[in-house]
């Protein structure tokens, strides 16, 4: 079944596809000339405002590394064939590798070759951030047809300066419910499902919703995995300390099954809305605990902040053998998976932009459906798979009367009837419509602990 957005008809494929085929081949690193471009492109669907920060700046305990760029490389023989060619693939290169112009040794060559044995046609993504020094990922079957006894020629045209990281944000706040955090990373190369696919997603729901009329505020940040979050946070830790949740989009276009990776609190808002979501789509999906590695939300959900930070996935990182190799490419991915991503976080959102507490206006006992025509129609009316029943329409309408004392939401009633989500919301401004419930004012988090100053 294909899966719908409460927002509406979800992008076309060629359009998701085309903007995976421009993002592809660009070499991006935590900081330089990939990145930014990549932001370019991507403030040309959503506007994003873009930030600099100088190499050296101290953000908590970590400080900006040196720029990094990289032009060329490859390893050659004598005759000056090329063997290892960056111009094939940018995961040839470990990531910040420091220049190199010299005639090798095979030996000495060697310990500088990353490559994956068990799976020989295979590239491996190598990065090296924080030491000086150089590598080249190839494959194992590349490796193996090197002539031990030969010379070559190794040349990495890089340069590691200072200079600046790069990060995007926009903030969707015309809302005035609670704020969420929705963030992506844009520090890996030419690989697909981790994390280019999360880049597209988070670009796309951020241009359909820039769009709409919002009830809660979001905050949508692009910055380099772990540094950028890091230096997010310091640079904005009092907004920080008010998000009342939020998403890492990352791997959300694989052959896999959806999933879930809860937040660190497990039953936050975030992930309760999650999980309707992907129940109510009527999908096979897994859930993941929580965990200590993984992405962002490491430092979104750090003891200072403890923002709950969820992550809804297709073919998720670390459950694939392609992931951070050069099999995870446009190949392993594909647009209709992540545009069904997509309707999931859409569907999520939407959920928690229905959420606020209800009130009866008829607590005493039920009301009388029948005179103010609330009994919904019975018989041979036209309606789509999507819609309810007549008999749900009235057991939603029901179930929110009878929950509806100021303390439940949409969400809880939806849970507890077992219900979907949009048969209860529709029954929700049905029951407003009547003059029978008024909505109260959201309350993101109850019982999220209160953060009282800073640590001394
Ligand atoms: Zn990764």
């Amino acid at each position: 079944m294909p899966l719908t957005s409460p927002f509406g008809a979800l992008p076309a494929e060629a359009d998701v596809q085309a903007l995976m085929n421009r993002l592809y081949p660009i070499c991006r690193s935590i900081t330089g000339d990939g990145v930014r471009e990549t932001l370019a492109i991507l403030a040309g669907y959503a506007n994003l405002q873009v930030h600099e920060v100088a190499s050296g700046t101290i953000a908590y305990d970590w400080t900006v590394p040196d720029e990094w760029n990289i032009r060329d490389a490859f390893i050659a023989d004598m005759n000056g064939k090329r063997l290892v060619d960056f111009r094939a693939s940018n995961l040839h290169i470990v990531s910040y590798s420091i220049p190199i112009n010299q005639t090798l040794t095979f030996a000495e060559l060697d310990q500088h070759l990353h490559s994956l044995p068990s799976q020989p046609d295979a590239i491996p993504y190598r990065t090296a951030y924080y030491s000086s020094t150089w590598g080249f990922a190839i494959t194992q079957r590349q490796r193996d047809a090197f002539d031990r006894n030969a010379t070559y020629r190794v040349v990495i045209d890089s340069t590691k300066a200072p200079g600046s990281l790069s990060y995007g944000e926009r903030l969707l706040s015309d809302g005035d419910g609670p704020e969420y955090l929705i963030s992506t990373y844009s520090c890996h190369p030419s690989l697909g499902n981790d994390n280019l696919s999360g880049l597209i997603l988070w670009t796309f729901l951020l241009a359909r919703m820039a769009h709409r009329p919002l009830r809660n505020r979001y905050r949508f940040i692009v910055v380099p995995e772990t540094i950028g979050s890091v230096i997010y946070m310091a640079r904005n830790e009092a907004a920080m300390t008010g998000v009342a949740g939020g998403f890492v989009v990352t791997c959300v276009a694989g052959p896999g099954e959806h999933g879930y990776k809860s937040s660190f609190a497990g039953h936050s808002l975030v992930d309760r809305a999650a999980r309707k979501a992907l129940t109510d789509a009527g999908i096979n999906w897994e859930e993941f605990p929580f965990d200590a590695g993984g992405s962002d939300e490491r430092n979104y959900s750090a003891p200072f902040f403890r923002i709950p930070t969820g992550t809804i996935s297709k073919s998720k990182y670390y459950t694939y053998d392609e992931y951070h190799t050069s099999l995870d490419n446009l190949t392993f991915i594909s647009a209709r998976e992540l545009i069904s991503t997509l309707a999931l976080y859409e569907s999520t959102i939407h959920i928690l932009e229905c959420e606020r507490p209800l009130n009866s206006r008829m607590p005493y006992c039920e009301p009388m459906l029948g005179k103010r025509g609330l009994y919904p129609e019975i018989g041979g009316s036209q309606r789509s798979a999507a819609e309810a029943s007549p008999a749900e329409q009235l057991d939603a309408i029901r179930w929110v009367m009878h929950m509806a004392d100021g303390q439940e939401t949409p969400l809880s009633i939806a849970m507890r009837s077992g219900l979907p989500h949009t048969t209860i919301n529709k029954a929700v401004d049905t029951l407003i419509d009547a003059g029978l419930i008024v909505p109260g004012t959201p309350d993101p988090e109850p019982g999220r602990a209160s953060r009282s100053g800073r640590p001394s």
